[in-house]
């Protein structure tokens, strides 16, 4: 067996079994096991892989055929050039949410004073804290888990950030010029047909927003403006469906300038909106 016939032979086997993106996930777990870069293919394709290489990638590929997503089998995943590491328990980062962090940067000016609410792995305000300049960033999430895997990213790369445990606001006392937030949007009763990769292994306390899949915002609406400085930022992100019904939230709660961005593919995905100046 050549390494090429190999990752042939892998990603084959990822297709009959359903996985979306077969050919880039048999190479992604090639490269993770052997530690080198697609242009080996091309100058040692050829030649023959070791039985227990083989053995170990076989072993890799039975674990993606069953439904284990890609990045929980690398530990990492890449998010807006930088390596986060990833673990089961904690929301895997989104490309998607690619698109929050362009948009919170086009508005954060130097100095501002950050915090991410559910920050899962932290890829958001790392993110951040590292394309912006002199930020006081700080995170917050329920659960212990994804503070430790931030605080892990945060130190692996660099970024200096302070992390607060708590339930949304309920232990957060201090004023933020800007709060950012990916926060769990699906609907309860759709969780049971998202795809296995997602259901089986992402924590459902990430993806849950009640019934609705609007429970999050209309807590974050109640609680947040006590929490942003005058003139502050919210800027969050949402499902390809809920602009409308996020838009009709914040505007009763008395938001001002709510507006809804579409991401690269067309959808709907985040939602910025000022604090009101008489409240
Ligand atoms: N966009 C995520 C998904 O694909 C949902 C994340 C969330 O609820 N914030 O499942």
């Amino acid at each position: 067996m050549t390494w090429a016939e190999a990752v042939r032979k892998a990603g084959a086997r990822l297709k009959a079994a359903g996985i979306a993106d077969h050919e880039a996930d048999a190479l992604i777990l090639f490269m993770h096991l052997t530690g080198e870069n697609r242009t080996f293919l091309l100058t040692h394709g050829e030649e023959e892989m070791p039985g227990e290489q083989y053995a170990k990638y076989e072993e890799l590929t039975d674990r993606r055929v069953n439904h284990i997503p890609t990045q929980l089998l690398t530990g990492t995943q890449d998010f807006m050039g930088f390596e986060f590491e990833v673990e089961e328990g904690v929301l895997i980062p989104r490309l998607d949410t690619e698109f929050l962090v362009e948009e919170a940067l086009r508005e954060i000016p130097d100095g501002a004073k950050v915090l991410d609410i559910c920050c899962g792995s932290g890829c958001i305000i790392i993110s951040i804290a590292k394309l912006s300049n002199n930020i006081e960033a700080f995170a917050s999430d329920i659960s212990e888990q994804a503070l430790e895997l931030t605080r892990r990213n945060a130190e692996k790369l660099g970024a200096d950030i302070r992390l607060i445990r708590s339930d949304l606001f309920d232990s957060i006392d201090d004023k933020f010029d800007f709060i950012l937030s990916n926060p769990p949007y699906i609907r309860r009763g759709e969780l049971p047909q998202l795809m296995e990769e997602v259901r089986d292994h992402d924590p459902q306390l990430a993806l849950d927003g009640g019934e609705d899949g609007l429970d999050f915002y209309r807590r974050i609406a109640r609680e947040a403006a006590d929490r942003l400085n005058g003139g502050g930022m919210l800027i969050m992100e949402i499902g390809f469906d809920q602009g409308g019904a996020v838009r009709d939230i914040f505007e009763a709660a008395g938001y001002k300038n709510v507006e809804i961005f579409k991401d690269y593919s067309g959808n709907e995905r985040v939602v910025k909106c000022l604090k009101s100046w008489t409240t």
